[in-house]
């Protein structure tokens, strides 16, 4: 069934993407998962192609493209690997944040580079004390003459050693009351004196995305970068963040989907006790059941990225379809597993890296806890 938001279009984009992935990156992404990077080189070629921010306006490199382009962008990211993860964040969760707060001039100097590929963008809420409770944050901002004095550090920040440029949550009000009104959006160019990176952190999976901390000791910032209004920070991530969890949501049903068409494939050439592995009963019907639930759950999610598409208030929704497809990922990512027997746990096997891969998505992007926590609020409970 394919979803009411996808046209001809959009299937056109998806034709020539995958012939583009299957030249430029499925050869080359169990090097990238070794060294644990995706080269600058690959980020240029997206650039020329058009796949980076394709939905800003012409005026700043983009094609206007709706948000069914990001749809397809990502599903088809995801099935190359979820360590592909970093390019959807650029395109559909920072620079998000330069187009819909940045000023006139702030746009004009920031975004061309974002769709060639020139800049690599991070977002970096998270700080080794203060995850899920973003206004617990500690980093702040002090204005002194025309420039912020940036102090505090990040960690597990997605593009972190590549970013060339960090939307920096900070708090420029550090007595503010409620705290979150204190919270602001500063960007923060990778020359910055004062900025460097710490670690580039070892994880249990996404291999090839570059996941880093980051420092901030007395580093200049220009006034000329503060993202938006003072005070509005914490507004403007919870804005952005609907679109933030939609992305996880998509990833994780593509790789469900992934997970079940290799399974299906094993199962049906696998021998044991003279048959296949596919004719025992218990497999058909683990199978059916997840198959009947990748469904559901991509029923659910391609319904919310309509009404996200229209404009709607999704918060409930994306929450909710957040926590299902990333808690289904991590089923689906054991069940196909087990039916790989031993053979999935191999490295050999793309099973074993969707099996590591899948668990982060039920944490990043607000945890499925917090998910939880937002439904029961709409659902007047709190
Ligand atoms: C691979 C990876 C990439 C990431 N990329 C980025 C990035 O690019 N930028 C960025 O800023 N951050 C990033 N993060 C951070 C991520 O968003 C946080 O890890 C996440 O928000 C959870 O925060 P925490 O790790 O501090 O856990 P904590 O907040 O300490 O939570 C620990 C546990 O307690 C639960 N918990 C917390 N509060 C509540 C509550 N009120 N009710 C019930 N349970 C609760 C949580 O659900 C979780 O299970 C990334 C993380 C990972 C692992």
């Amino acid at each position: 069934m394919r979803a009411s938001y996808i046209t001809e279009e959009h299937e056109i984009l998806r034709k020539s993407l995958k012939k583009f992935l299957e030249k430029e990156a499925y050869p080359h992404f169990k090097e990238w998962e070794e060294k644990g990077e995706i080269p600058r080189s690959f980020w240029k070629k997206l650039g020329d192609q058009g796949y980076l921010c394709p939905w800003l306006e012409e005026e700043y490199g983009g094609v206007g493209a709706d948000f069914g382009y990001s749809v397809v962008l990502n599903e088809e990211l995801e099935k190359v690997g979820t360590g592909t993860i970093g390019i959807g964040l650029h395109n559909d969760i920072v620079v998000p944040y330069l187009a819909e707060y940045g000023t006139e001039e702030q746009r004009k100097k920031w975004l061309p580079k974002c769709t060639t590929g020139e800049w690599i963008t991070a977002v970096a809420m998270t700080e080794p004390g203060a995850g899920s409770d973003l206004s617990a944050i500690r980093t702040s901002a002090r204005k002194e003459g025309d420039s912020y004095i940036l102090n505090g550090e990040k960690t597990f920040i997605t593009n972190g050693v590549h970013a060339d440029a960090v939307v920096v949550v900070c708090k420029t009000n550090p007595k503010a009351q409620p705290a979150h009104k204190g919270i602001s959006l500063l960007l923060v160019e990778k020359d910055t004196p004062g900025f460097s990176r710490g670690r580039k952190l070892e994880k249990v999976g996404l291999h090839s995305q570059d996941t880093a901390e980051l420092i901030f000791e007395d580093a200049k910032v220009p006034v000329g970068h503060l993202i938006g209004e003072e005070g509005q920070g914490f507004y403007y991530l919870m804005n952005q963040l609907q679109q933030e969890r939609l992305i996880v949501g998509i990833g994780a049903i593509a790789s469900c989907e992934r997970m079940l068409e290799l399974t299906i494939a094993y199962v049906k050439e696998r021998q044991a006790f003279g048959q296949s592995i596919a004719s025992f009963q218990n497999t058909q019907f683990k199978l059916a059941e997840l198959a009947t639930e990748i469904e559901v759950g991509r029923a659910f999610l391609d319904r919310t990225i309509q009404a996200h598409m229209d404009g709607e208030d999704v918060v409930k929704e994306v929450s909710m379809s957040k926590w299902w497809t990333t808690d289904l990922v991590k089923k689906v990512a054991m069940e196909c597993m087990q039916l790989h027997g031993g053979y999935g746990y191999m490295e050999e096997y793309e099973m074993a890296r969707r099996f590591r891969d899948a668990p982060v998505t039920a944490i990043y992007a607000g945890s499925n806890e917090i998910m939880k926590s937002i439904i029961a609020k709409k659902l007047g409970l709190t």
